[in-house]
């Protein structure tokens, strides 16, 4: 499953900014950003297993910018990484992740 089409859309009332996609299934969903955010796969973010170990993220101050989007990149072919306006940019967010962060209605209700 990839994603045809990504773009950054946002709701003039609310000002919530989210992705929107458009999968090859046909499938579209929209994902906001603090989803993504609160999502980042990366380590430092998720934590780490090391050896059988769990480590935990180490708690980070909440940075201004930090749901604000500054840049999307494909990776490869299966991912996109994405910075944030607060210097991150280890997020590297596979096509499978994302769609299971999908928040359109039919996710939502299957979820
Ligand atoms: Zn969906
Ligand atoms: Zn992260």
């Amino acid at each position: 499953m990839v994603p045809t089409q990504i773009k950054l859309v946002s709701d003039e009332n609310s000002k919530i900014e989210q992705l929107s996609l458009s999968w090859d299934d046909g499938h579209r969903g929209v994902i906001s950003l603090r989803t993504l955010r609160d999502n980042c796969p990366c380590a430092s973010c998720q934590g780490e297993t090391v050896l059988l170990r769990t480590y935990a993220p180490v708690p980070q101050p909440e940075l201004p910018g930090k749901y604000k989007l500054t840049g999307a990149e494909p990776v490869g072919s299966y991912a996109l990484g994405l910075s944030w306006a607060d210097g991150h940019r280890t997020g590297i967010y596979t096509w499978e992740s994302l769609r299971s962060l999908c928040e359109c209605e039919a996710c939502i209700g299957e979820r």
